[in-house]
């Protein structure tokens, strides 16, 4: 029974090569919407010649008669209804709407085509030529779904056959045979045709969409954190060198926190590595949320972090500082009992005129960070040293 389904849907897959997640087929549909409207626009244009050059055949069959007039007026409609079509495809933007119009557009196209057919003479371009084109045509030429592009030609196919059978009696066998066949064949390719064409289009697109989201990766590693999604090193570094230079040249304040969790490797050989990990993430999403969006978080180390604050003096950072050290306390470690807590150290240092560069500002917060650890940690200590220099905006 499943084998059965699974063959089904094999076939299915193989004739009809939809993605099977919907959100992807929808981002396929997407991507090729404009290279589908103007590959339409095209066959249509196609069509609107085919038509002009035909009236010429029209009056070499029929002369100035009725039946010639009566197919002038037919393809004036055509011509008509293809301009509109044709101006109305440069407006879509939607990819349902696009389906929908291009459905009813080779629908109505098959119809007319049989209109025209109803009154053609047998030996009027020879019909294996232009049937047999014409429906291989709806088969390669409309990329929308695939049940789309069969009724319109399954409803050619059938209503040829009909015409020729029932209405055109006078038609010889040969050429009725020649027709069948020649319909078969046709559906039949056209058929075997699409499905590869349109399965080789969407394996393209699926590379095309995990190599993407491969360098997005790699593009999103390179500055960001893989555990705690914050900014990683070298991002914090490079970013706060810039902040710095604008230190230097505005003279706005501009402070950094140095923060250490406390006795962390007794976390990781009390809970384990992975608790270990779940601490850290935690930690970065508690400070995440404490500081402001314009304020640079970064992990600079295994469990170090630290916190660049614009246009923050020394007060106002130790401020956060303690905010951060007293949350920190409040927190309970992920994964484990109640009452287990862990608890860091901040060392706190605002940027100075003497600073030469954002190093030496993070050395002074280091030093911080140190005596906030001897002094018995879960602490924050700011930098005392740092002399109150002339210009600065404070
Ligand atoms: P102190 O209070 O003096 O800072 O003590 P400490 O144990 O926190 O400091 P120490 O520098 O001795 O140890 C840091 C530990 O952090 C050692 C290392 O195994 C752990 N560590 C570093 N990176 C990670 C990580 O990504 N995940 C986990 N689980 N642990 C880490
Ligand atoms: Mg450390
Ligand atoms: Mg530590």
């Amino acid at each position: 029974m499943d084998i059965g389904g699974n063959r089904v849907n094999r076939w299915r897959q193989w004739i009809d090569p939809t993605l099977t997640d919907q959100e992807l087929e929808q981002k396929y549909n997407e991507a090729y919407l404009p290279e589908n409207i103007s590959v339409t626009r095209i066959s249509l244009w196609v069509w609107q010649l085919a038509n002009i050059a035909l009236v010429s055949m029209d009056y070499l069959f029929f002369g100035f008669g009725r039946m010639f007039f009566l197919l002038l007026f037919v393809r004036a409609a055509v011509f008509v209804y293809c301009g509109f079509v044709i101006h109305q495809l440069a407006k879509i933007t939607e990819v349902h709407r696009f389906e929908r119009l291009l459905f009813f557009c080779t629908l109505i196209g098959a119809g007319v085509f049989l209109l025209i057919n109803y009154n053609r003479p047998a030996t009027y371009l020879h019909h294996t030529v232009i049937d047999v084109v014409g429906l291989l045509c709806l088969y390669l030429l409309f990329p929308n779904r695939f049940l789309f592009r069969l009724i319109p030609a399954l409803f050619l196919t059938i209503g040829s056959l009909a015409l020729y059978l029932f209405v055109k009696t006078n038609i010889s066998a040969v050429i009725i045979v020649v027709t069948f066949i020649g319909y078969t064949l046709t559906n039949f390719l056209g058929l075997l045709v699409s499905a590869r064409l349109y399965s080789a289009r969407r394996k393209e697109f699926l590379s095309r969409i995990s190599e993407q989201a491969a360098q997005e990766k790699l593009a999103r590693l390179a500055l960001q954190d893989e555990l705690t999604g914050i900014a990683n090193r070298r991002n914090f570094y490079r970013q706060a060198e810039a902040e710095f230079a604008y230190f230097k040249r505005s003279r706005h304040p501009l402070s950094v926190l140095m923060i250490d969790i406390d006795h962390f490797k007794k976390v990781n050989d009390k809970f384990g590595h992975s608790v270990g990990d779940a601490v850290l993430v935690q930690f970065a999403a508690f400070v995440s949320s404490l500081v402001r969006q314009e304020d640079l978080f970064g992990r600079v180390g295994g469990e170090e972090f630290a916190v660049l604050l614009r246009e923050a003096h020394t007060e106002q950072a130790m401020e956060i500082g303690r905010r951060i050290c007293d949350g920190a306390a409040e927190l309970s470690i992920p994964g484990a009992e109640a009452d287990a807590w862990y608890t860091v150290s901040i060392g706190v240092a605002s940027a100075c005129l003497q600073d030469d560069s954002f190093e030496s500002l993070l050395n002074r917060a280091d030093k911080s960070l140190y005596e906030a650890k001897q002094a018995g940690r879960n602490r924050v200590v700011g930098d005392n040293t740092m002399m109150k220099p002339e210009g600065v905006l404070w």
